[in-house]
């Protein structure tokens, strides 16, 4: 089955400069930005520039380059940020939601770094 990706939702809409963002890091296929809604200390959003709806859809599609990219930024991030144990951080949590069971409201794959203080269980218990 094909991937489904929406070019209306508001991520792609940032990366083509509809929307504004508080950019944190902009590499060649990648973007980092403040969550406008931010669930901890740090939260960043780390979002691949090309089309993909998920962690697997990226996963399986995207160009080594934009992986790489994309990892190696992740890693920018944490020590930018502090939250990494050797940038003198306590740690972080690094979240991808996917579709209705994962919770993802905007279907444009992107990680979560959380950090900046303890974040409890991974999951609550419903
Ligand atoms: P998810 O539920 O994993 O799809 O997470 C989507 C995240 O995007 C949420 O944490 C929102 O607060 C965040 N968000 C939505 N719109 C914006 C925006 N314009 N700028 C930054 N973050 C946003």
């Amino acid at each position: 089955m094909p991937y489904d990706y929406d070019n209306q939702n508001i991520f792609a809409k940032i990366l083509r400069g509809e929307i504004p963002n508080d950019t944190v890091l902009e590499t060649e296929h990648t973007l980092a930005f403040n969550d406008i809604g931010p669930q901890a200390p740090v939260h960043v959003l780390i979002i691949p520039k090309g089309p993909y709806v998920s962690f697997d859809h990226f996963s399986a599609e995207a160009s080594d380059a934009e992986i790489a990219d994309l990892n190696r930024s992740i890693a920018k991030i944490c020590q930018m940020t502090g939250v990494a144990p050797n940038a003198g951080g306590n740690g972080y949590r690094a979240i991808a939601n996917c579709g209705t069971d994962g919770g993802q409201e905007v279907p444009h794959f992107h990680i979560h770094i959380l950090g900046g203080h303890a974040l409890g269980a991974m999951l609550a218990r419903s």
